[in-house]
């Protein structure tokens, strides 16, 4: 049997997109089912955080939840739907993305995103961008627009105003919030990237995931937010992951491949994957991450106090939580 999977899959593969739909769906389409969960970073944070912010940030992350639960509820694609609630995100200026993204050690924003489409592996990033209003955006336009993957700095920046994307002046992703935080040069904080993952209902899956990056970084510092493999991906076969937390233990242990990696190779479990990778590999209290997988199961595990998220499927669950 396990064959046979490979031997479509490579054909798939081989033939263009219209026939990984098909083949795809023919292998896990469940009719209707779909699921979509996403962060909003992980950290310590405080449940002594007051009611009036903690409001706050469960009414962003169900409108960003609805966002792409209505797409996928519509039949829209799982691509559609983590671009979509990540852009959201990344115009929140709670959550370190877009808007909200982190001072470095220069006073100056440096931002960095991934998405990826289960279907074919196709993946797109950016790195290092000052101006991009939206990086997860430009991250899909380098995907599909581009035989690159990942595109840094000036580059990519370049390449965004060829591709008409809303620029900004980089002091625009100033914040009071983010410069007390720098003046402090907390380390321990609460880290706020954003990222989501969904299958929708033609089997499809997707993951994307858009940071500011670590508080403080030297400029030029990447983490693993934009590295395919290692906070985002996606792969029909397995599972889509978007990973957040110190993003070097992400790249060294190349997270969030070695999920998908775990269950098509040694056939873990979604969560016993996840459970694997964050326990063994990340120290307590440096990260998490959000999976789902081809079967419409999902895993949430960090070693943090906790992770804004929430999740949502074709079932009627709707949930958003912080902690435990
Ligand atoms: N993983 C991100 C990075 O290292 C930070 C975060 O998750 O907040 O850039």
């Amino acid at each position: 049997m396990k064959s046979v999977i490979v031997a479509v899959s490579v054909t798939v593969l081989m033939m263009g997109s219209k026939l990984i739909d098909s083949n795809s769906a023919f292998l896990f389409k469940d009719q209707n089912k779909y699921i979509i969960v996403i962060h909003g970073g992980v950290g310590t944070i405080s449940r002594e955080m007051p009611d009036s912010i903690k409001e706050d940030y469960l009414r962003s992350l169900s409108e960003a939840l609805t966002i792409g639960k209505t797409i996928l509820h519509n039949g829209g694609t799982s691509l559609d739907a983590v671009e979509q609630v990540v852009k959201f995100l990344e115009n929140d200026p709670k959550f370190n993305a877009g808007k909200g993204a982190v001072y470095t050690s220069e006073g100056t924003h440096e931002l960095d995103a991934s998405i990826m489409d289960g279907r074919d592996l196709s993946c797109g990033a950016v790195a290092g961008v000052r101006t991009i209003k939206n990086p997860i955006s430009l991250a899909r336009l380098v995907m599909e627009k581009t035989s690159h993957v990942l595109l840094v700095g000036e580059g990519a920046e370049t390449f965004g105003k060829k591709m008409n994307v809303q620029l900004v002046p980089n002091n625009y992703f100033d914040t009071p919030k983010r410069f007390e935080q720098w003046q402090k040069a907390i380390q321990k904080e609460t880290k706020g990237t954003v990222g989501c993952v969904a299958l929708d209902i033609h089997g499809n899956l997707a993951a994307a995931t858009s940071t500011g990056g670590v508080v403080n970084k030297i400029p030029g510092r990447v983490g693993d937010s934009p590295i395919i493999g290692a906070g985002t991906y996606a792969d029909n076969l397995t599972c889509a992951v978007s990973c957040s937390g110190k993003g070097e233990l992400f790249i060294k242990h190349s997270v969030a491949y070695n999920i998908s990696a775990l269950m098509k190779y040694k056939n873990y479990s979604l969560n016993d994957a996840a459970e694997e990778m964050i326990h063994n590999y990340i120290t307590e209290g440096d990260g998490g991450l959000i999976a789902v997988d081809k079967n419409g199961n999902y895993a949430i595990v960090y070693n943090t106090t906790g992770m804004f998220r929430g999740i949502a499927n074709s079932e009627g669950i709707f949930e958003i939580k912080i902690w435990d």
